[in-house]
């Protein structure tokens, strides 16, 4: 450790600046820019190299950061990205998108703001990708066995990269038009830029994962094909099954899924034309009924079209602005967030339930709500309180149940369980041999890191299945829950 009082001498935790939202709002591109580099180091400075480490315990890749904040404040950065690299395939995209739950349990958190780990990886991450040190690293000799992976996301991507370098020969089948799952066409450019994923992939193509976009298995090819012409199937197909409501007035034209709103979104942020199935919020009053980061997603992208308004609907009263007393360190609190989305205009409504649409000439034309507060563990409406917001433009974000049922689940063999994600035991197998299961298909929609982490764990658990043992990281078991989200 290079400095053991930089935490004492940099008590401001500085996060990188953000585009001014006048300029954000008229683009499609990232809203963080980058952070400079003395500032970037004195900000690792802050790390207090502790003995037990409990942001490394927090992060379910078990990232080793006070390794790599040391080395950023050494300004040893080739060393760092090393270092990161040997635990999270695709630090970029943790670092743009990942939570931190890690911060959470930064000790310094505990009476000083948490050191900005996220950030720091973003900037290896990216000092990486700067520097050429982001080479392919093929096997140096292949295994003879062959793997496919269903599934374009996180976890069918870490997997295959994993499988790739280990030497055997891995096909991704992604039945999109392109590869990336959620992180192609679900989440907005704003938050990462397609052209992030894009040179990631480059590196795997020239470590020889073969990419075959366009294919959906059950349909193009039948799930009995794919088991008879690979030595292992990882099935990495996401939860993509969207939960949505019955109210009155649920038939209106004008009420859409969140997932049919931001795909064809995304689609015109990267400059395609004529994108089939577009909805356009420009001059519309928009109400997006969840708070989750999906609606947030929504958020952002009506206020880039031109929406006249944006509400968010929360049907839970406003976190609070600080750590609860039953939610102590380092676990991860519920407390009040603000998004770079809800940085830039509209509003959002808590303590609100839906209790129907209204309606004009057979389109939506307002949602009606009312108050809500918890009454012996329901919400129960507040009398008096009930009102109707404008809306032209309704979009549900209130979540997804598991994977969407396909006939390549029942082609494979693969069973749910009550909570209708697919079972899979600790080691990822599934009752079929040789089919494996990983990621939000597994455990339910859920984060970019835990993704990942499954996708390396489950590599392993396909490597020993293969050769009979294995070398390859297992950071975690399929049944490990979040130790603090
Ligand atoms: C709008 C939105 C925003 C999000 N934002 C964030 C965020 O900021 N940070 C974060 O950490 N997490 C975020 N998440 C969650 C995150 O994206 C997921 O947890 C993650 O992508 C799951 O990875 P996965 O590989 O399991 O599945 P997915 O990314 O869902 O990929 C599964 C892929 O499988 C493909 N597929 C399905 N069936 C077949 C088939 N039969 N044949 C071929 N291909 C098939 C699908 O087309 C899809 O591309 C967000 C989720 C959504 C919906
Ligand atoms: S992947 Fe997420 S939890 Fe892990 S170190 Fe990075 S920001 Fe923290």
């Amino acid at each position: 450790m290079v400095d053991n009082r930089g935490f004492l001498k940099v008590r401001e935790r500085q996060t990188p600046p953000r585009r001014p939202v006048p300029l954000r709002l008229m683009d499609w591109r990232e809203v963080y820019e980058r952070q400079d580099s003395a500032t970037l180091r004195r900000q690792a400075g802050r790390c207090m190299d502790c003995g037990i480490p409990f942001c490394h315990n927090a992060c379910p890749l078990g990232n080793l950061i006070p390794e790599w904040n040391d080395l950023v404040l050494r300004g040893d950065m080739q060393e760092a990205s090393e270092r990161l690299h040997a635990t999270n395939n695709f630090p970029e995209f943790t670092g743009k998108l990942c939570p931190a739950p890690c911060e959470s349990a930064c000790v310094l958190g505990i009476n000083q703001p948490a050191v900005t780990i996220k950030q720091v990886e973003e900037a290896i991450a990216e000092s990486a990708v700067d520097h050429g040190w982001l080479e392919p690293r093929p096997p140096e000799r292949l295994t003879g066995r062959t793997v496919a992976v269903v599934g374009s996301g996180p976890a069918g991507l870490a997997a295959a990269q994993q499988l790739t370098r280990a030497g055997h020969t891995v096909a991704v089948f992604e039945r999109a038009d392109k590869i990336g799952g959620l992180m192609r066409y679900g989440i907005p450019e704003f938050k990462m830029e397609r052209a992030v994923l894009d040179r990631r992939l480059a590196q795997m193509e020239a470590e020889g994962t073969r990419f075959r976009p366009g294919v959906e298995i059950g349909v193009d090819i039948t799930g009995e094909a794919l088991r008879e012409r690979y030595d292992a199937v990882v099935v990495a197909v996401g939860a993509t099954q969207w939960r949505d409501v019955d109210f009155p007035g649920r038939e209106l034209a004008g009420i859409h899924q969140a997932m049919e709103y931001l795909p064809p979104t995304n689609r015109i942020a990267v400059g395609e034309q004529d994108v089939p199935g577009l909805i356009d919020a420009a001059g519309l009053d928009v109400v997006i009924i969840g708070g989750g980061d999906t609606g947030s997603d929504c958020y952002g992208t009506a206020l880039r079209q031109g929406a006249r308004s944006v509400t968010q609907l929360d049907i839970y009263p406003r976190a609070a602005d600080e750590r609860a007393g039953n939610e102590p360190w380092p676990t991860m609190p519920k407390v009040f967030s603000v998004s770079s989305s809800h940085e830039e205009g509209g509003d959002r409504v808590f303590s609100a339930s839906t209790t129907r649409f209204v309606g004009e000439d057979g389109r939506v034309s307002g949602v009606e709500v009312v108050e809500v507060r918890k009454v012996e563990g329901r919400w129960t409406p507040v009398e008096g309180t009930e009102r109707v917001l404008p809306a032209q433009l309704v979009l549900l974000a209130i979540g997804f149940t598991g994977p969407e049922a396909g006939p390549a689940l029942q082609q494979l063999g693969l069973e749910t369980n009550e909570r209708s994600h697919l079972v899979r035991d600790s080691r990822y197998a599934t009752g079929v041999p040789g089919v494996f299961v990983a990621g939000d298909a597994g455990r339910g929609q859920s984060l970019i890191v835990w993704a990942i982490a499954e996708g390396r764990a489950c590599a392993a658990a396909v490597d020993e299945h293969l050769m009979g043992s294995t070398q390859l990281p297992f950071p975690l078991d399929a049944h490990a829950r979040p130790l603090t989200v």
